[in-house]
């Protein structure tokens, strides 16, 4: 085991995303979202391993296959002291995105340890997630970020306008590591299935989304009541508007009921968390969309107690690329926080912002430690009129967040 006291206090800033307002007060701190790293930043509880038939479902691929193209698929990948084999996939021409996806058991994180472009040079440097400062949740140093998830991690590009990814051989490899309380160690043994998804280049005024819908009862909404009241659509609405700015059009909603035990999610952070079982939910119902979970609150447990509350949290950044995985969906709590600046469509939005691949624009500014700023350039610092600023109700997304988005292979033309 690794301990990395230092690591764990950048983690948290790049975590928990604190409202300005109440985080230089006493506890409960409240987080807007865990944004970079919804893993088990603070307390593993006991060393479960969590049984084979956890695994992530990847045998229903839904993505649209009009644009986005299967390129490589490796079951049973090996991780042996924490590193994979190299493996490689060709790209074709015309791509504009490629999603590496990687798939394995909850309660084992993973993060692409190395990725070379088609023009061998490094998007995804070798060798950085042993040495990164604040360990291997997120990549620094990468010309193009990754973070490490559990259960189900994607490595996405581009997600910064400064990349491009090239055609011709790609070659990546996996780094798998566990985390227990405060301690991290590396993955003595394992094995990942990988799926490398290529997204064809389309000019296209419009992007077009779909999203599922899933309700738990929470705030009295079921999916019927949901489709007619005024005070959801409202949000709903908010979260359009906020979208039509990148010319992402809400095409298709579905409504789905899910069990009402989902209600509160008693632990995010969990290695069996009921997130992760609620997010695998999401199956067959709904095929193509991002998957949308509201519920009543999601609670972060820590060492000694509550942590805190969770306004919204994102599977992953971005999101796997099928559903029905413990990492595919955004969890949105719909219990009123009276004071708070952030309503249910902002949060929606934001959160969905992660899944399609966006990172905060800048995170909690947290003692000592240098704040951490996205990799999009035309994100100003500090600015919470941003919709991906760590905390707050702005709305506005760059040309360059633009451009990551619709290149994610969720979207449909
Ligand atoms: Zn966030």
């Amino acid at each position: 085991m690794i301990r990395l006291s230092c690591f764990l206090a950048l983690l948290l800033s790049t975590s928990s995303c604190g409202n300005d307002t109440t985080s230089e007060k006493t506890p409960p701190i409240v987080i807007v979202d865990t944004g970079t790293d919804t893993q088990p930043l603070i307390d593993m509880g006991d060393d479960t391993i969590a049984p084979a038939d956890m695994k992530g479902d990847t045998s229903t691929p839904d993505m649209n296959e009009e644009i986005g193209e299967i390129i490589y698929e490796q079951k049973g990948l090996v991780i042996t002291n924490g590193q994979s084999s190299l493996f490689d996939f060709d790209v074709p021409e015309d791509t504009q995105s490629v999603s590496i996806m990687i798939s394995g058991k909850e309660s084992q994180f993973y993060v692409l340890s190395s990725w070379k472009n088609g023009d061998r040079t490094d998007l995804v440097p070798e060798g950085w997630a042993r040495s990164s400062p604040v360990g291997p949740s997120l990549c620094l140093s990468c010309p193009n970020r990754v973070s490490g998830t559990e259960a189900v991690s994607v490595g996405y590009a581009p997600n910064n306008q400064d990349v491009e990814v090239k055609k011709g051989t790609h070659t990546a490899s996996v780094f798998g590591y566990i985390q227990n309380g405060f301690q991290l160690g590396i993955l003595q043994s394992g094995q990942v299935d990988i799926i490398v998804l290529a997204h064809r280049y389309v000019e296209t005024p419009f992007a077009r989304l779909a999203l599922n819908f899933h309700f738990t009862g929470a705030n009295g909404l079921t999916a019927e009541s949901a489709k007619t009241n005024v005070d959801f659509q409202t949000e709903v609405d908010k979260l359009k508007d906020i979208y039509s700015q990148a010319k992402i059009e809400i095409d298709q909603v579905s409504y789905i009921d899910i069990d009402s035990s989902y209600q509160i999610v008693e632990n995010i952070i969990a290695p069996d968390s009921d997130l992760q079982k609620m997010f695998k939910l999401g199956v067959a119902s709904a095929p193509k969309g991002v998957n949308v979970f509201f519920v009543d609150e999601l609670l972060l447990q820590g060492p000694g107690g509550g942590f805190g509350i969770l306004l919204g949290v994102s599977g992953g950044i971005p999101g796997p690329i099928v559903s029905g995985t413990a990492r595919s969906g955004v969890a949105i709590a719909m219990k009123s926080n009276p004071g708070l600046p952030s309503t249910p469509g902002f949060v929606m939005a934001h959160e969905i912002g992660h899944h399609l691949g966006l990172f905060h624009t800048s995170e909690q500014a947290q003692g000592g430690s240098p704040r951490v700023h996205d990799q999009i350039s035309d994100t100003p610092e500090g600015d919470p009129s941003l919709l991906m600023y760590f905390a707050g109700q702005g709305r506005t997304l760059s040309a360059n967040q633009i451009k990551v988005m619709r290149n994610n292979p969720r979207l449909r033309y």
